[in-house]
This record gives C-alpha cells, sequence and structure tokens, in this order.
C-alpha cells in the first residue's frame, strides 16, 4: 500500500498548530525536534519537518504529497500546486509599512521610494497592478529595523497583531495580501483515496473546532420556542426528563453566534444550559 508525506514546518509559528491538527485528526505519531521525518503508526502516512520555504517546491515536485504552508509562501515561491482546504490558523496580513514621522497620504508616494521585504515577488506585482515604480529592496530577515538603519523608506512585511512595526516607530499603510495557512498537494492529488481521507478528517475537525454541543432543560410548553432557535446538524434530540412535562434537548450552535443564541434560549424558557467543546463532527 502507497504511504503519503505531508510536510509541514519543522519549527516556527507553524509548527504548533499543524502538528495540534494531524493529532486531532487521530494520527499517532512521534514529535521528536531532531528528527525529519516521522512515521504515523496508524495511518500510512509519514511526517517531514522541513523549513516553511521548502514545503510549496517540494509538493510541486512530488517528494511530498501534502503541505501546511502559509499562502505567502505559496504565492512568493509561485509554485504550481492545488489549495485543498483553508485551515483557520497562521492568520496574517502581508502589509506596507512606512515610519510613524512620515505623513503618507497616498499609495502613489511611494513611486522613487525603496521598500525593503523578504516578498519580493508578492510585492512586485502589487506595485506593478497599481503601476508604482519603487526600488524593491530584498533582503532576508529583520525587515522592520531597515527605515530605521537608513536601508530604506518603507518596508513590506508579515503582520499580525502589529506589536512589532509598533516598536519599530513603524505604521501599517497599505495591505498587500491577507494569509493563513492552507492544506496543497499536487495538482490532481485530490482524487487519490487516501488524500481523500485524510482531507475529511482535517475537515470534521475543523467543523468541530466551529460549534459547540449544548444540553438544556425545557419545560414542554416552552419547547417549541427553544427548538425554533435551534439549527443543530439536523434537528435537536429532545428526551425526557424524570420530572413530569420538562425534556432535555441536545444540539449543536455555531461558535461564532454563540452568546447570542443562548441569551434567547434562556428567554424562550431554556434552563440549566452545559455547553461542551466537540472533537469531531463527521457528515
Ligand atoms: P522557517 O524557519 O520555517 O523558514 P520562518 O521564519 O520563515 O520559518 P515563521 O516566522 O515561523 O517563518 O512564520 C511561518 C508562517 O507563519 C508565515 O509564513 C506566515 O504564513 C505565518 N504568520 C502568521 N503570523 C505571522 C507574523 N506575525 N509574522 C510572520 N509570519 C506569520
Ligand atoms: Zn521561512
Amino acid at each position: 500500500m502507497k504511504t503519503l508525506k505531508i510536510a509541514i514546518q519543522k519549527s516556527g509559528r507553524l509548527n504548533e498548530k499543524s502538528v495540534e491538527l494531524l493529532k486531532n485528526c487521530g494520527l499517532s505519531f512521534e514529535n521528536y525536534k531532531s528528527s525529519l521525518i516521522s512515521p504515523v503508526s496508524n495511518f500510512p502516512l509519514e511526517i517531514l519537518f522541513l523549513r516553511d520555504d521548502d514545503i510549496p517546491e517540494y509538493v510541486q515536485d512530488g517528494i511530498a504529497d501534502l503541505g501546511i504552508v502559509g499562502e505567502n509562501v505559496i504565492q512568493e515561491t509561485e509554485v504550481k500546486v492545488s489549495y485543498l482546504q483553508r485551515l483557520g490558523f497562521g492568520r496574517c496580513s502581508l502589509k506596507i509599512a512606512v515610519p510613524n514621522t512620515y505623513d503618507i497620504k497616498s499609495i502613489a508616494e511611494l513611486n522613487g521610494k525603496s521598500i525593503a521585504t523578504t516578498y519580493p515577488v508578492i510585492l512586485g506585482k502589487f506595485l506593478k497592478q497599481k503601476d508604482i515604480k519603487a526600488d524593491i529592496r530584498t533582503i532576508s530577515g529583520s525587515v522592520e529595523i531597515s527605515p530605521g538603519l537608513g536601508l530604506s523608506d518603507a518596508i513590506c512585511d508579515l503582520v499580525s497583531t502589529g506589536g512589532t512595526l509598533k516598536s519599530n516607530g513603524l505604521k501599517p499603510f497599505a495591505d498587500v495580501m491577507s494569509s493563513e495557512a492552507v492544506l496543497i498537494g499536487r495538482s490532481g492529488s485530490e482524487d487519490e483515496e487516501l488524500v481523500k481521507e485524510l482531507i475529511q478528517r482535517i475537515q470534521s475537525v475543523l467543523r468541530a473546532k466551529e460549534t459547540k454541543y449544548v444540553v438544556l432543560n425545557v419545560h414542554k410548553d416552552n419547547l417549541k420556542a427553544v427548538t425554533a432557535l435551534l439549527p443543530g446538524v439536523k434537528s435537536p434530540s429532545v428526551v425526557p426528563l424524570a420530572e413530569e412535562d420538562w425534556v432535555a434537548v441536545h444540539t449543536v450552535i455555531p461558535e461564532r453566534d454563540f452568546w447570542d443564541r443562548i441569551s434567547q434560549l434562556k428567554q424562550a424558557g431554556a434552563q440549566g444550559i452545559v455547553v461542551m467543546p466537540i472533537e469531531k463532527i463527521i457528515l
């Protein structure tokens, strides 16, 4: 039987969440920091631990079947891979930032300026689209210190909270792209049985993360009003309680409108509401 290979970041911002996702998919493997390859004992899969920059090419060239990497890296390396699933972590944006003291009003002011970045390909395309001719200075790291050192007028770098920019006296000015971690494969690999199985497991974990399991008690007279507020995977389960005319309702609620729903349920007569995390949802 074929053994799949999935490439994930060896260390850095995506490592921990990638390992957690695979473990939540029920895959059992050792996560030794020193090893490059870790076999999975209960699925025909090997995990390759690599630098994130190498992952898109490894997948394109077939050395790995799948990979978990930021969209920013895929766009920068310009490889041909297929996006199989957005993963909802590693969210950040690539932004152009300028020193706080620079009162920049329009993007056209970047004409003739120098911009330091580790993303010359993405930035180049962005500037071309906006018809701006700037001098892109490609550097390999610590981009945020370059204006302070007089190496560039502006920078283009990844930002999540903006704390690094702030502590270097910079302010974000323009959004170049937003990014999150994605599962990638070779074009056409999504048709392979093992890949399909793994995507399904990943989707069931992601779905579960977005929802909560809720159990509540309600008097029969209020049951209609309460169930009208509940979506459920199909419809809520209603279980009789020992106390006459009372029932327990079991259902799932999307995380995003959780607090709104809970207060509506209370108003409709729900009591003793218990909320639990869900591990997996298999449709
Ligand atoms: P490697 O050693 O694997 O080359 P790296 O230093 O290039 O690691 P990290 O800083 O670990 O990369 O970031 C990995 C990915 O995390 C980025 O490519 C990006 O998709 C995502 N990310 C999320 N938030 C941020 C952020 N604030 N700064 C940088 N990257 C971020
Ligand atoms: Zn990297």
